[in-house]
């Protein structure tokens, strides 16, 4: 059977050649005689698998020395709980954006836990149709942080750039955007992310946090989501996700061999401006989200009439373009073009809307 272009939001296709490394050595890892998910993590192949696949991401993010790379499981919605009970003993408070769905759910994490959290932005009232603007003046300047989810997977929005608050540390979910472009990693306190968008299959979380940030601790937090223990037994308190880590690894080696997020970054730019000059080039499809906000790896667009976009979805499937039906929660489409997508995967569905429109005039 022949491999689909599949635009799914997460889990997500994953690069083929990183599929195939992983089949070739699947069953017998290089000398070991076993596969990597039969090894010990403590054993002297696994501790290279780990300690590579930490130096090819501080390498590919150009990470700082003074921050910790932390891999850990529990998914991104873990770290809503975790981020605020590692930080919070810093002034007792923290501050958040609301920009769509998981943003609004790390917010009421935090406020479930019982904690002085506000709210200091939101664009819910738009539909979260663009991310809202963030200065420094808005944070309450004795937050202990301030969190805001940095591309909204959901919407299809992003933060055109990262907003600037002085000395409060900027705590960020990147799980949809990580590694498809540079960012500086020392405008941020804290970044997380789940793996399975753009990084590896599901199971695994990274954490990127400056290291000053380990010593603010809630005394009564659950060790498995304390930082500071993940960091002082090199994420290996208990048994690591071993096998996505080394997938993990694969992706980021992937990346590196074809030249660094500089050049992932050109591709990137080049599938979402395809995708997005089409769907500013005619008017039988609406991308909802403002240009400003415009995120490059969720794509989201809508015809105007469920009707359609249900057919658009089921017809696109049967041609081959799966998973292109929106979230359950916004429906249209969304179209997710993560770094494994290729750029043809972007010409055959912008040909795909070009047919769809024609075959389907709008009463
Ligand atoms: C998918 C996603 C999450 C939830 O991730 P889990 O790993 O399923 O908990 C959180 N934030 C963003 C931005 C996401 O895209």
């Amino acid at each position: 059977m022949n491999r689909v272009y599949n635009f799914s939001a997460g889990p997500s296709m994953l690069p083929l050649p990183v599929l195939e490394k992983a089949a070739s050595e699947l069953v017998c890892y290089g000398e070991s005689g076993m596969s990597v998910m039969e090894m010990s993590h403590r054993s002297p192949d696994y501790e290279a698998i780990i300690n590579d696949a930490e130096a090819m991401l501080r390498k590919l993010m150009n990470i700082p020395d003074n921050y910790k790379v932390l891999f850990l499981q529990g998914g991104a919605s873990t770290q809503f709980a975790a981020v605020p009970q590692n930080l919070i003993n810093r002034t007792g408070k923290a501050d958040y954006a609301v920009s769509g769905q998981f943003s609004g759910k790390a917010f009421k994490e935090a406020q479930k836990l019982g904690y002085d959290v506000k709210c200091i932005a939101t664009t819910k009232d738009d539909n979260f149709d663009h991310v809202p603007k963030i200065t420094k003046d808005m944070v309450r300047p004795d937050a202990a942080y301030l969190h805001i989810c940095y591309n909204n997977t959901i919407y299809g929005t992003k933060y055109p750039e990262v907003p600037e608050i002085g000395d409060i540390p900027l705590v960020a979910d990147l799980s949809s955007c990580i590694i498809s472009e540079p960012v500086d990693v020392s405008k941020f306190g804290v970044i997380y992310a789940g793996a399975q968008k753009n990084m590896a299959p599901a199971g695994l979380t990274l954490v990127i946090v400056r290291e000053d940030l380990l010593n603010y601790a809630e005394e009564k937090m659950p060790t498995m989501l304390e930082w500071k223990t993940m960091a002082e037994n090199g994420s290996m308190y208990n048994t690591p996700p071993c096998y996505t880590i080394y997938m993990a690894k694969l992706v980021y080696e992937w990346i590196l061999e074809m030249g660094g997020l500089e050049v992932m970054k050109e591709k990137n730019v080049k599938k979402a401006a395809l995708l997005y000059d089409y769907l500013d080039s005619q008017d039988y499809y609406v991308a909802p989200v403002k240009k400003c906000s415009r995120s490059m790896m969720n794509v989201t667009f809508v015809t105007g009439d469920a009707d359609l976009d249900k057919k658009f979805a089921s017809e696109a499937s049967k041609a081959g373009l799966k998973n292109l039906k929106g979230h359950r929660s916004v429906g249209g489409m969304r179209a997710s073009i993560y770094n494994a997508m290729p750029y043809e995967g972007v010409e055959a569905l912008v040909a795909f809307m070009k047919d769809f429109a024609k075959n389907n005039p709008k009463a």
